[in-house]
């Protein structure tokens, strides 16, 4: 399976349980929405239906390698801090990018994962000033 935005070979991750593909140009991993909604509730998250997050109807992502159709962007996050994903409509694939160079395995690339959607699913108060 290739990756939709490079168009490279994606490397499977060797994981008994779950199917995690990572692309070795861009970081990208590609995760089964069955799969990863497995990852979210065992970590203690709800299910990515119940996440939340904004379409963005204009972005041009890459197509599903396994459906052929146009994946669909979704953003989340806070404004200071925007995550975002793309996934097909059809079969719930979903493609994280970029953010997973270090995930060499798949327990490191399941902590990140799961990192990934906590930032996802939980904007910093209102109000409250940047600190650093
Ligand atoms: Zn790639
Ligand atoms: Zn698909």
């Amino acid at each position: 399976m290739n990756c939709p935005s490079c168009d490279v070979e994606m490397v499977d991750l060797e994981s008994p349980d779950e199917t995690l593909r990572k692309c070795g140009e861009c970081g990208g991993l590609w995760v089964d929405v069955s799969d990863l909604n497995r990852m979210l509730l065992h970590a203690g998250l709800p299910g990515l239906e119940t996440l939340g997050g904004r379409v963005n109807p204009d972005e041009m992502c890459g197509q599903c390698p396994e459906c052929l159709v146009d994946l669909v962007r979704v953003e989340g996050g806070d404004r200071k801090h925007p995550v975002e994903y793309d996934t097909c409509e059809s079969c719930g694939g979903v493609l994280l990018e970029s953010e997973f160079k270090d995930a060499t395995d798949a327990v490191s690339a399941k902590k990140e994962i799961v990192a990934f959607f906590k930032r996802f699913s939980n904007p910093s108060p209102k109000g409250k000033a940047a600190q650093f």
